[in-house]
Order: structure tokens, then C-alpha cells, then sequence
């Protein structure tokens, strides 16, 4: 049986962050994944739809300023540049980068067999700590006649060859939202539906308004209140019946309805887990879900996000490294990366984002400062928009270069982490020289006191993940 200080279950980004930071400082680690190491969010979630929203959105501004002509949208090119920010769905650089900074890589499926056990791919392994880090996966609504037609979770909807001419979405939150606008702004004739009477429902009520309103703008029917009750094939798509007796006819069903903790077959019974009602695996506020065992991301069921994810990587890593660290989630910036972005405020935690239990108070509003190097900073020509300071970063999906994700040495560092929510309206220099770097904000030119009040590092730590797969990749 191989021994080591720490297996990590699950190489997302919270498996990734964790683990970059244990091999760093000297720790035996062996990390499992049974897909590709990047997770969900390299390869069906953050990065590629940022990536497939950046086109459409830099069209839609060009189309907003006067004297500039509308550029075409050229959907091949830009699913060959999607493509080549998924890495073609391959992982090999990753495994490789791992492995020269001396990690154990196993693709495979792990399940934990007694306490500091783990069974992966047909080995016995033995650790101090078992990290688990195993993600989330779309809910499937209970609708009558979905499992009939052609019904697509976030995996396709952002791995998508050819635009359907019709799209409906079931839900409206964030990522029906930004979901919505790309395929809309692609030529799709796209319908929203959204039980709730808003959409982005978990957000200050502003947050849905704007959101409306970007998405109306671009023609998208929206259907609030009401949910799907039926499904049924037609002519190779699909006709939705609503809780009102309406019928919409599209092409296919996109998945909008929420994620759920991964923990099927991961043995948390020997684990001596007990998932909370969500089917979430429980964690105190230092992600201690047991003696030697810890849970990150998520799995967690504490709120979706990238940067909560490494967040809590880096808190169980300093915990087994014996720095005693506790997890805040007071404040966690989140942005919608719809044009016009709509930041929720940082402020207020969105529903749900409290850990099952905590034994201690919080002690820091803010998450953890990142520290590693960012994508670019490169400031965009525009001089008169809103610039949320860290935001004022463009991450890696955005503009034609592809400077970044290949080579990792000449990146700057970024700016700190905001310690409290503010609004920052900057007017940058004219004379800021562009760079051959990404150079278009994610924020739109319209007047800096219009936007609900925040500091945007979301963005950044969207693209922390892909500097830490990249640097993964680059040993
Ligand atoms: C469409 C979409 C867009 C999004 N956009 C953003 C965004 O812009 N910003 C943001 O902050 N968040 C965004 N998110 C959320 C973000 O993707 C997730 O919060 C993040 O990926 C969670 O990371 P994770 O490490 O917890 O899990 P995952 O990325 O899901 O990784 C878990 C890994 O564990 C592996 N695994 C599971 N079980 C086992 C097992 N038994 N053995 C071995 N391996 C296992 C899986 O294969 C997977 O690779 C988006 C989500 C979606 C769906």
C-alpha cells in the first residue's frame, strides 16, 4: 500500500489549489481524478463560456459607440479559440505538471474504504489527510417527457458545434443568464423559463432587473413564475408546456436548474460522513468534514464558485501544513458576465452560502488575498468606463492573444484584493500604452454610479484557476 501526507479526491479547482499548495511546501500527495484535472470549470463552465460570451459581447460594444462599425461574428473561429482554451479537452500537460512537481497522478475513480484509506484506480493508497474535492453535477428537473428530447446540461451548451436555431432554458440564474445572452446573441431565438418571479433570483432584486433588461434588449423571451410541466419531441426538437398551458417549440432543452454535491460512490460511509440534506458533505469553518478528512468546493454545497473553491483549497492546506486557518464566506464577490455585467453586491452573501456548521466565529470579511500572478493587466483603450479596481485585470478568454495560456513568465502580478466593498470609478489614461495582451473590459462604458456597488476579484480568480492549471502544465 503507498503512503502519503495528503490524497486529494477530485482535481478541480479546489483539488488544484489545495494541491499546489501541499506540493509547494514539500508534502506527499497523491491526487486522484476520474475526468480531466482542471474540473468542471477548465473545461465546461467558467472558461468556456466566458471565452464563447467575449465575442458576441465585444460586438455588442462596438455596436454601442459611435463611429465604429458592427465586426461579424465568425462562429468558427471562435469555437476553434474555445477549443484551444479547453485544451481540446486534454489533460496531458496537467498530468505531466504534476507529476514533475512530484505528485502521485491517478486517473481514476477514488472511494475512501476506512479512515486515511482510499481505493483509486485498482490501488490501495494510505494518507495523514484525504482531501475531498469531488465537485458538483447538474439537477435533472422532474419534467414529464424531458428524457425524450434533446435536453443539454452545461457540458454541451458550452461545448456546442453548431448554434440551434431555437434554445429554452430552464432557469434563470447565472449561468441561464449568460447562457441565454451568448446563444441570443448568436442568432438563436432563446426563451427563458424561471420559476421564480425574477430572474437571478438569490440576488438583490436590482441584480434580476438588469438582467431582464440586457436580455429583453437582446430579444430573448423571458417567462418568469412559471415552470416547465411537459415535454414532448417534435420534429427532432422539442415542445415545453408550461404550468400555465403555453407551448414553445425549440430545438433543444438547456439545464439551468441548479447543481448538487458529487458524492455518489465516493465510500463516505466508511468515511463516517452523514451529507447534509442537500447532499452535501458538511464542514466546520476550518472545511473539516472529519479526523483527517477534509472537503472543499463544491461538494460542499457552500457557495458555487471558483473562488470559493480555491479559497478553501488554500484554507485546507494551511490547516494540514498546521497553520490554524478558518474559512470566511462573509463577503464573496460574484459578478454575472452578461453584457452589461451585472456585479451582485459583495456585500451580501447569496442564499445559501453559509456552511452547514461553523464552531467559530469568522474572522475576515474577505477571502483570502490571492497571491499568484494573474493572466494579464493589460488597461484597455476605453478611458471612460467603470473600472472596478481588480477587475480592471482582464482575464484569459478575453481578446485574440494566446500569448497567455502558453507561455507563464511574463505575466504581472495583480493588484491586491480589495478589503472591504466599495464602488471604484477610475478613469484610466489615454496614454496607457495597449499591449498585445487581452485588452477588453469586462464592465460596459456606461456611467460608473449606474452599477450596483462592488469590487469585481471574481474575474481574477476565474483566471487564478487557469494560471494555477497552466503552471500546473508548465511544471
Ligand atoms: C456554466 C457554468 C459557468 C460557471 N462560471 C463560473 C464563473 O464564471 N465563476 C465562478 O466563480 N464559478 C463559475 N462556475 C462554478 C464553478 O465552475 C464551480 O464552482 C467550480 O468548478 C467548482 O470546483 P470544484 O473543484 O469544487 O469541483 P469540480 O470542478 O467539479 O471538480 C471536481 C472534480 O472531481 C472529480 N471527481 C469527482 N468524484 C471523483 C472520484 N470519486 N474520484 C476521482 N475524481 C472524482 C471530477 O471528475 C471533477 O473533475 C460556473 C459553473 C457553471 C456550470
Amino acid at each position: 500500500m503507498d503512503r502519503f501526507d495528503v490524497i486529494i479526491i477530485g482535481m478541480g479547482v479546489g483539488g488544484e489549489a489545495a494541491a499546489g499548495r501541499l506540493l509547494a511546501a514539500g508534502q506527499r500527495v497523491a491526487v486522484v481524478e476520474r475526468e480531466l484535472i482542471g474540473g468542471e470549470c477548465a473545461y465546461w463552465a467558467c472558461i468556456p463560456s466566458k471565452t464563447l460570451l467575449r465575442a458576441p459581447e465585444a460586438r455588442a460594444e462596438a455596436a454601442r459607440a459611435a463611429g465604429v462599425g458592427t465586426p461579424a461574428l465568425d462562429w468558427p473561429e471562435l469555437r476553434d479559440y474555445h477549443d484551444y482554451m479547453v485544451r481540446h479537452l486534454d489533460d496531458a500537460a496537467q498530468v505531466r505538471g504534476y507529476q514533475e512537481q512530484g505528485a502521485t497522478v491517478i486517473k481514476g475513480t477514488a472511494r475512501i474504504t476506512g479512515p486515511g484509506q482510499v481505493e483509486a484506480g485498482g490501488e490501495l493508497l494510505e494518507a495523514d489527510h484525504v482531501v475531498i474535492a469531488a465537485g458538483s453535477a447538474p439537477v435533472r428537473p422532474d419534467i414529464d417527457g424531458l428524457d425524450q428530447v434533446p435536453v443539454w446540461t452545461n457540458r454541451e451548451a458550452t461545448n456546442v458545434r453548431d448554434i440551434p436555431g431555437r434554445v429554452l432554458l430552464i432557469g434563470g440564474s447565472a449561468v441561464g443568464v449568460e447562457l441565454g445572452q451568448f446563444y441570443a446573441r448568436m442568432g438563436a431565438q432563446v426563451t427563458i423559463v424561471q420559476r421564480a418571479d425574477r430572474l437571478v433570483d438569490r440576488e438583490d432584486p436590482r441584480v434580476g432587473e438588469l438582467a431582464r433588461e440586457a436580455l429583453a434588449a437582446d430579444g430573448v423571451t423571458i417567462r418568469t413564475g412559471h415552470t416547465a410541466s411537459r415535454a414532448r419531441p417534435a420534429g427532432g426538437g422539442a415542445v415545453i408546456t408550461l404550468d400555465d398551458g403555453t407551448e414553445t417549440e425549440t430545438d433543444v432543452v438547456i439545464l439551468g436548474t441548479g447543481r448538487r454535491p458529487v458524492i455518489a460512490g465516493l465510500g463516505l460511509k466508511a468515511a463516517g460522513i452523514t451529507p447534509g440534506a442537500r447532499g452535501e458533505i458538511r464542514v466546520d469553518d476550518h472545511c473539516r468534514a472529519g479526523d483527517g478528512l477534509w472537503a472543499i468546493g463544491d461538494v460542499t454545497g457552500i457557495s458555487l464558485f471558483t473562488h470559493v473553491a480555491m479559497y478553501q483549497g488554500r484554507v485546507v492546506a494551511s490547516n494540514i501544513l498546521g497553520r490554524d486557518r478558518a474559512a470566511s464566506y462573509h463577503g464573496i464577490p460574484r459578478v454575472i458576465f452578461a453584457d452589461p455585467e451585472t456585479p451582485p453586491s459583495a456585500s451580501q452573501p447569496p442564499r445559501r452560502a453559509r456552511p452547514a456548521s461553523t464552531s467559530r466565529r469568522p474572522r475576515s470579511p474577505w477571502p483570502t488575498r490571492s497571491t499568484g500572478p494573474g493572466p494579464t493587466s493589460a488597461t484597455p483603450a476605453d478611458t471612460s468606463g467603470c473600472s472596478p479596481t481588480a477587475a480592471a485585470a482582464s482575464w484569459p478568454g478575453r481578446g485574440r492573444s494566446r500569448r497567455w495560456p502558453a507561455s507563464g513568465s511574463t505575466r504581472p502580478r495583480w493588484p491586491s484584493a480589495p478589503r472591504s466593498p466599495s464602488t471604484r470609478c477610475s478613469t484610466r489614461s489615454p496614454s496607457t500604452p495597449p499591449t498585445a495582451r487581452p485588452t477588453s473590459p469586462r464592465w460596459s462604458s456606461s456611467p460608473c454610479r449606474e452599477r450596483p456597488a462592488v469590487t469585481l476579484p471574481c474575474a481574477r480568480e476565474v483566471a487564478d484557476l487557469a494560471q494555477t492549471t497552466q503552471d500546473a502544465a508548465a511544471g
